[in-house]
């Protein structure tokens, strides 16, 4: 266990926070300072072809020990923090044997992380924990991931008697900002199919996603001095206020969950020239999704007609983008590469959590790169912020379901 426990320690403790303004890959040089490091380390637990281009995508082989064909199977993870939070100087405290009661983080600044506001806690009862110290978020996401790929591959290297095909590992920067599948060579790396290790608590195997797109609706306006405004102003921020008030009650992220689509208005800014709303679009029914979008354009249209006359042109514009698409259409096809991750996770004693995820994932674009990618939780809980942390038995566990799938995967037919 201290073993995983060093190696966590020495990825969380770079700072490897992406950059969403930034045009570069990865989107922050300090990243390197991590890619570099792993590439070392996987040259020295024994894995071969390791590579990093020169984004920062690393790749590398565990060769097949197995005299007939089996499939390349993937293990994918990214190794940027979210800029939601600062990973600067991470600290991680590690508690053993965990009482079940609140866990002070930092004393001077009187942060707790207490199992009244995260009940999560409660199921790691006796296990060790390992938090943050209150002042920045901890990485579990993803470097736990990268920490189970790594341990896992080190192990089955030291344990020849365990029979798999060819595996290949990806490390990615970036996914944060939600570029980590961008640049990532689906060709090169050249697996059948691969499991991002990303998610969250012991068990979870995601493999459906939303359907997201982007909105921005620009609304024009008349400015006339008030007095003399009758008849002549249009006030570009009550029609966007009326826009907003079109969309269905009750289809907001704050009232929805399972497979409940939503319209999330996330931007307004205006003045009574000009307004603009962006909002989201979430849906894991295609059909759905593409009513949602219809819907935006409807009510545009709507406002338009009624504006027709007094503004003389079109007096909002509505643009719409994809973002992107549920991974299920394109797992589904292939669906024995959940079933094996189900079993796997059987057979090591986890309960699989097979949910669907309200977000997106890495392994949806890869998906539709060609790379079939359902998602495998990693461990950790609360990312993002200061109340992060992860159980390391979650993470001998992860490991565990890794080898196993590498094993059931190269079962002779
Ligand atoms: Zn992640």
């Amino acid at each position: 266990m201290q073993h995983i426990i060093d190696r966590f320690i020495s990825y969380v403790t770079i700072d490897t926070e992406s950059d969403p303004n930034s045009t570069t890959t990865p989107s922050t040089p300090k990243q390197w300072n991590l890619a570099t490091q792993l590439v070392e380390e996987l040259k020295t637990i024994g894995l071969q072809d390791v590579t990093i281009d020169d984004k920062a995508y690393i790749m590398a082989t565990l060769p097949s020990n197995v005299d007939f064909k089996v499939p390349t199977i993937g293990f994918i993870s990214h190794f940027d923090t979210s800029p939601d939070f600062t990973g600067a100087n991470v600290n991680p405290q590690v508690i053993p044997n965990y009482d079940g009661g609140d866990i002070v983080l930092n004393s001077d600044k009187n942060i707790v992380l207490s199992p009244k506001y995260f009940k999560d806690l409660l199921q790691y009862r006796g296990q060790t924990l390992i938090t943050t110290d209150g002042t920045t978020l901890l990485g579990a996401d993803d470097k736990a991931g990268i920490t189970e790929i790594v341990t896992a591959m080190e192990y089955l290297i030291q344990h020849p008697e365990i029979k798999h095909g060819k595996i290949r590992i990806g490390f990615t920067p970036d996914e944060e900002i939600g570029r980590g599948a961008h640049h990532f060579d689906v060709d090169q790396f050249g697996a059948d199919w691969a499991y991002t290790m990303d998610g969250s608590q012991v068990g979870e195997l995601e493999y459906e996603n939303f359907n997201a797109a982007g909105a921005k609706i620009t609304f024009k306006g008349k400015s006339v001095h008030p007095g003399y405004a009758k008849g002549k102003m249009i006030n570009s921020m009550l029609i966007a206020n009326e826009f907003i008030n079109a969309l269905p009650k009750g289809e907001t992220p704050e009232e929805t969950r399972g497979y409940e689509g939503f319209f999330h208005v996330h931007h307004l800014s205006g003045s009574i020239e000009e307004s603009v709303v962006e909002l989201i679009i979430r849906d894991h029914n295609k059909t759905k999704f593409e009513k949602r979008k219809a819907l935006i354009e409807k009510i545009t249209k709507k406002i338009n007609k009624k504006f027709a006359k007094q503004f003389g042109e079109n007096i909002a514009i509505a643009e719409i983008n994809d973002q992107y698409y549920n991974m299920k259409e394109k797992v589904l096809p292939v669906k024995h590469i959940v079933d094996i991750a189900e079993q796997a996770m059987k057979e090591v004693g986890i309960k699989p959590l097979i949910k669907p995820i309200r977000g997106g994932t890495d392994g949806s674009q890869l998906s539709y790169k060609g790379l079939p990618c359902p998602n495998i939780f990693a461990g950790g809980h609360n990312f993002h912020g200061k109340y992060e942390y992860v159980p390391v038995e979650s993470i001998q566990k992860a490991i565990e379901v890794i080898v196993k799938i590498a094993e059931l995967t190269a079962i002779r037919k």
